[in-house]
């Protein structure tokens, strides 16, 4: 099987791994404890806890505080309906659902729009009962990079909170500008079910749920120091190889192109994460193409588009057709895949698209 889905899951990293085990065992089968708990088990699973919340603060800037979510999904909704009722929430169009349902459930959504090549630029209005902007550091479709620093302006301008969903940038790029971002440990080589939201000190949230009062009275809920340890270490270990990381993928990309060299690009080529191939080939039947090419782990689009039949409401936004949406795939890849697996992946999926007569 080779793996190219980067953009839906990234696989664990192997010291992520064995930092979780011992909180699922620990020496004699201690490491269950309630990090909650005052006993001498409960203050090293807190403790535990700590290192990670620092080791996942040191890629976000000084002068906020990390709470720990159970995705960043949740921590997203957190960020959205926490931060204050009334007044309008700008988005862009290109948002992960957590960000668009979210806005839109709370009724008073202003989409903002986004260029052919996938970026949401400042120089469009927003309400002027604007309360919060949400604009993601990189899109899960299409891997465009958005002007954040400029849509942080353009927040305080306009005294409103601004929002990155970081989830395809942590660990990757640098993320900075904000009052609240959100990630997820699984989209890094960390575990699935933990993520988190930064927040600037000074910004006061509502909680969601209401519980035990963890997390300073925000996010009650017992935390899991086995998840939050995996997404330490992976912080911890995305930090000491980002450039590493860069550049591998940075070599990938370069073959990647090479190899669909006769395929569009959807989305610009330069102000994007390379990691992420979205392509098309008009007419092609992607359903059958994913279903002759089963060895091979890839998007229709997205992961999240996929299951539904519907075209991405990304690839819309940036003016393609249903038609063209509905020929697209989605290659991503990152820090274990090796220029073999691309190369072999490439052959298969060329071969089957000519079978197809294109
Ligand atoms: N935001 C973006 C950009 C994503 O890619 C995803 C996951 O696909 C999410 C949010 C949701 O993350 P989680 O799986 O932690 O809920």
């Amino acid at each position: 099987m080779i793996y190219l889905d980067y953009q839906a899951t990234t696989p664990l990293a192997p010291e992520a791994r064995d930092a979780m085990l011992r909180w699922l065992d620990g020496p004699e089968g201690t490491g269950f404890g309630n990090p909650h708990s005052p006993h001498r088990m409960g203050r090293q699973a807190a403790a535990a806890i700590e290192l990670a919340r620092d080791r996942v603060a040191a890629l976000f800037p000084a002068g906020g505080r990390v709470i720990f979510t159970g995705s960043a999904t949740e921590a997203l909704n957190l960020a959205i309906r926490g931060s204050g009722t009334g007044g309008s929430v700008s988005v862009s169009a290109i948002e992960h659902a957590a960000v668009l349902d979210t806005a839109e459930a709370l009724g008073r959504a202003h989409i903002l729009s986004v260029s052919k090549d996938g970026q949401c630029n400042t120089n469009q209005d927003v309400p002027d009962d604007v309360r919060l902007i949400a604009v993601m550091a990189v899109n899960n479709e299409i891997g465009t990079v958005q002007p954040t620093m400029d849509w942080h302006r353009k927040a305080k301008e306009n005294n409103a909170l601004f929002l990155i969903d970081a989830v395809q940038a942590y660990g990757k790029i640098e993320v900075t500008g904000a009052d609240m971002m959100a990630i997820s440990a699984h989209k890094f080589h960390g575990p699935k079910g933990v993520g988190a939201l930064w927040v600037r000190d000074g910004i006061k949230l509502e909680e969601q749920q209401t519980g035990g009062g963890q997390e300073a009275g925000i996010r009650s809920g017992t935390l899991s120091p086995a998840l939050i340890a995996g997404f330490g270490v992976a912080a911890q270990i995305a930090a000491e190889r980002m450039v590493e990381d860069a550049e591998h993928v940075e070599a990938l990309w370069t073959r990647a192109r090479k190899l669909f060299f006769d395929w569009d690009l959807n989305g610009s080529v330069g102000g994007r994460w390379h990691g992420n191939l979205n392509i098309r080939r008009d007419g092609l039947d992607v359903n059958r193409l994913m279903s002759e090419c089963r060895n091979i782990m890839f998007s229709a689009g997205s992961a999240c588009a996929s299951g539904s039949g519907r075209p991405s409401h990304v690839l819309k936004a940036i003016g393609l057709s249903d038609k063209q949406a509905k020929s697209s795939i989605r290659l991503g890849f990152g820090r274990y895949t090796t220029l073999e697996e691309l190369e072999e992946a490439a052959e298969t999926i060329n071969k089957a698209t000519e079978e197809q007569g294109l």
